[in-house]
């Protein structure tokens, strides 16, 4: 039963949303990159109208809307600014390993609260010297009676410096990579914790990224989102269950892009008419709406199968490789069909272009997705074909000719080149690439 049809309750919340972003994110979108400031007040509209915060599970008082619907969100608030869905939706990035986790104590708690009330989480794995690496962790965490206590530094945290809460991952010991990883739920008004000046950035402007110190930070075991040894693998978990999210990112901004220049080239005229009556400029069109296309569907299957209990990790790589680099195109060939407009401030191309920029970046870079996939694609995919050196050959004996003397009956086949041997025996060099007999193996009769 494979359905590309949203359901009546999927197609309300993507209206809800779409509302949201033309009305509340699109009209301050530009003032606030140019500012270099985000707008919280954005922020907490997004909250009131409930768009924020969707995913916490109906048994700790949320909505339990899946991945899918949060990607539907996400692509309408990203078309309109990147950087202000970054900011609003980092809630989901920051509860996931939460939500993932095993204490419902602290499940309670904080997911209550979060729901209630207007608070901001966010997620820190990334420090000073290490992103991709998860497993070189050095921010430290001590065990001391019924607490831990945190030293080290994060960096590159959005919403790190207005967040209320902050899941942070650290190490018990730098030395022992993956088995020391641990993560912890920590308060920004916990002594010990010190907020650093916002990164200035290329793009994403509206968005708030710092870094944090944790000097002697003591966190009390309530707080354990996973203990030493749990954390690598939770975070690997939350990243493949946020992946497809970062593709919907990518989806609105590709997509505002593509509309943009469609409305351009209909008005823009040059050599005595309007250039979209250029087939250049129609292929371009429809280069960016099938990268569009094709990036919403991947970005839905990723989703789909996190919400229906499949490990969604290899498609939400797929989703966040391709809507990311397709996004990337889409904008760039945008801001070309404006031609030199779409280099100024004037129009929204620049804005998008240095927005969607970041989408290669966080959350796994496109090499570190390259790297998972090929990992994949040569060990654990299963192949439906059978090895070269196994591959059938139609004898005439399959045919029905059994007048075949006995000795042409065999066959063989150099496992370098190819060449296929008839006879009682393996010839004692090959004919064509001279490898010896024992290049050769028996292929008929069948095996
Ligand atoms: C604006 C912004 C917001 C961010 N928000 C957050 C956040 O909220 N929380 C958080 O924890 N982090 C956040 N990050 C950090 C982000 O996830 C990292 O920047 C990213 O994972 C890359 O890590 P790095 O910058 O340390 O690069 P490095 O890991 O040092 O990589 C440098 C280069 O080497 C490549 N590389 C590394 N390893 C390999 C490999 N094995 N094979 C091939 N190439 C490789 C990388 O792809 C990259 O091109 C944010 C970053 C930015 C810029």
């Amino acid at each position: 039963m494979l359905n590309f049809n949203l359901s009546p309750e999927q197609l309300k919340v993507q209206k809800q949303a779409r509302t949201f972003a033309l009305n509340e994110v699109l009209p301050v979108a530009w003032h606030y990159d140019e500012k270099d400031e985000i707008p919280l007040f954005v922020l907490k509209k997004a909250f009131s109208a409930g768009l924020m915060n969707t995913d916490i599970p109906a048994q700790y008082g949320g909505k339990g809307f899946g991945i899918l619907e949060g990607a539907l969100i996400t692509e309408e608030v990203a078309a309109a600014c990147p950087g202000l869905a970054t900011s609003i939706f980092d809630n989901s990035l920051g509860m996931e390993p939460i939500i993932l986790s095993q204490n419902e104590k602290l499940k309670t708690k904080y997911l209550g609260e979060i729901r209630k009330n207007f608070k901001l989480i966010c997620f820190a794995t990334s420090e000073p010297v290490m992103g991709s690496d998860v497993s070189g962790i050095r921010c430290q965490a001590k065990a001391d009676g019924a607490y831990f206590v945190l030293n080290g530094t994060k960096y590159w945290i959005t919403n790190g410096g207005i967040a209320d809460y902050m899941t942070v991952f650290a190490t018990i010991d730098p030395e022992s990579q993956h088995e020391g990883i641990c993560a912890f739920l920590i308060e920004k008004d916990w002594p010990g914790v010190s907020v650093g000046k916002p990164i200035p950035k290329l793009g994403q402007r509206c968005s708030n990224t710092v870094g944090l110190h944790f000097k002697n930070v003591r966190v009390p075991r309530e707080n354990v989102i996973a203990p030493p040894g749990e954390g690598f693998v939770l975070a690997m978990k939350t990243f493949s269950r946020t992946r497809p999210v970062i593709g919907a990112f990518a989806v609105g901004a590709a997509r505002s892009a593509m509309e943009y220049a469609i409305d351009y080239v209909k008005k823009r005229r040059a050599f005595g008419t309007k250039i979209v009556n250029f087939q250049a400029i129609q292929f371009k069109i429809a280069e960016m709406f099938q990268k569009v296309e094709t990036a919403r569907l991947l970005t839905w299957k990723a989703a789909w199968e996190a919400d229906n209990g499949l490990d969604p990790t290899i498609s939400a790589s797929v989703a966040k490789l391709y809507a990311t680099e397709a996004a990337q195109e889409v904008v760039d060939e945008a801001l070309q069909v404006f031609g030199g407009y779409g280099y100024t401030k004037m129009f929204p191309l620049e804005k998008l272009l240095r927005d969607t920029r970041l989408f290669r970046i966080y959350e796994g870079t496109s090499e570190i997705q390259r790297v998972i996939l090929s990992g994949f694609a040569l060990n654990g995919y299963k192949p439906v074909m059978p090895a070269l050196e196994d591959l059938p050959v139609l004898r005439d004996l399959d045919l029905g000719d059994d007048q075949l003397p006995e000795k042409d009956r065999n066959a063989w086949r150099c496992r370098m080149c190819g060449h296929i041997h008839y006879g009682d025996s393996a010839p004692d060099m090959c004919p064509y690439c001279f490898f010896p007999e024992s290049a050769f193996k028996k292929i008929w009769p069948r095996q």
